[in-house]
């Protein structure tokens, strides 16, 4: 049962949406399925989403694909409405956590709106990562074309070099985590996502910093899970 499973913060007061927060390869991902299957609560993250109507090859994929493929952001009324029907969704009434989205002021303030107009609190976890070690991490990035695990050639190495411990798949390198990609992806973030901070601040929203560049993930989880309890 997974009530069974969550913290006071996600049964007694509002309903709590979590943003994880931070440059591509600071952990969100990781973090994001860790803090799932501790408090029960579905992780929503944009990127996966996207990633996922290119595969089916319907228009809205074939609209983002190349943005995705140059590492740009996707305009911010399409990933607007992608959260806004996603959050209708009944697993999403306790809580959430949103991986990857806010990225822009102008989905900052959607998601205010919505979160509001809802009766949700949010708070903002930044994890803060130094640079080389984001592009060691994502150069190194392997994932499952099946099941979308994320493996690392040093820091969570298959248990079969090149293959997926759960699919049994060969593993590829995300378009996107090639090294010139990489570059225009932490340029995004460094000019459009993380002035969102200046916005949080403003906003007078619950927003921790927390250290990710050495810590394992299991280390990272924990300060964020005490954070929570103290929400
Ligand atoms: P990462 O954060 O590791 O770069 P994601 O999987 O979150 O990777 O995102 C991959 C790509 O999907 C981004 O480079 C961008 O093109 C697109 N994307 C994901 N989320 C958003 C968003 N909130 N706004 C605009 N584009 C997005």
């Amino acid at each position: 049962m997974p009530d069974q499973r969550l913290r006071p913060s996600f049964v007694n007061a509002r309903p709590l949406a979590l943003v994880l927060f931070g440059p591509p390869g600071s952990g969100k991902g990781t973090q994001s399925k860790l803090l799932m299957k501790e408090f029960g609560i579905p992780q929503i993250s944009t990127g996966d989403m996207l990633r996922s109507h290119v595969r089916s090859g319907n228009a809205l994929g074939a609209a983002v694909e190349a943005k995705m493929k140059a590492g740009v952001l996707v305009k911010d009324d399409v990933v607007n409405r992608l959260v806004e029907e996603r959050l209708k969704q009944p697993d999403c009434e306790r809580g959430f956590i949103l991986d990857g989205y806010p990225r822009t002021r102008t989905q900052a303030e959607a998601l205010c709106s919505l979160l509001i107009a809802r009766g949700f609190d949010y708070v903002v976890v930044h994890l803060l990562v130094d640079y080389n070690v984001i592009i060691a991490r994502l150069t190194g990035r392997r994932q499952c074309p099946v099941c979308g695990t994320l493996y690392n050639a040093i820091s969570r190495p298959p248990k079969v070099p090149g293959v997926c411990d759960v699919e049994g798949a060969q593993l590829i390198v995300r378009e996107d985590d090639r090294e010139a990609v990489v570059r225009e992806r932490l340029d995004a973030y460094q000019n459009q996502t993380r002035p969102l901070i200046e916005y949080f601040k403003e906003k007078g929203r619950s927003l921790f910093e927390i250290d990710a560049s050495h810590d394992p993930p299991e280390a990272v989880f924990r300060k964020i899970e005490g954070l929570l309890q103290k929400q």
